[in-house]
């Protein structure tokens, strides 16, 4: 492995496990009361990354979010900041898609 093609970081979605380029994956982060989206990948903090497609948010979003929970390693009392979350995503996906 020489350095001369750019590595391009990859990442799984908590979806559906696909490993694609980071970049082409929305983060997600816990800040101190809440669940957010990172689109930027500026904040701190553990993150979780997922497909910005509505297959994969629905996906995330059933039973409270347990995937991203586990991948965030948040107990359950964070499903509903979690939900909320992904409900804002899903909002910017058909956005997107528009
Ligand atoms: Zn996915």
């Amino acid at each position: 492995m020489h350095g001369d093609t750019p590595r391009v970081p990859l990442r799984t979605c908590v979806g559906c496990r696909t490993v694609r380029p980071k970049s082409a994956l929305v983060r997600l982060v816990q800040t101190a009361n809440a669940v957010v989206t990172d689109p930027d990948t500026t904040l701190p903090g553990r993150g979780a990354y997922i497909c910005p497609t509505p297959q994969c948010v629905t996906l995330v979003r059933r039973r409270d979010a347990a995937v991203l929970r586990r991948a965030l390693q948040l107990h359950n009392t964070w499903g509903p900041q979690c939900t909320a979350a992904l409900d804002e995503l899903h909002d910017m996906v058909d956005y997107h898609r528009a």
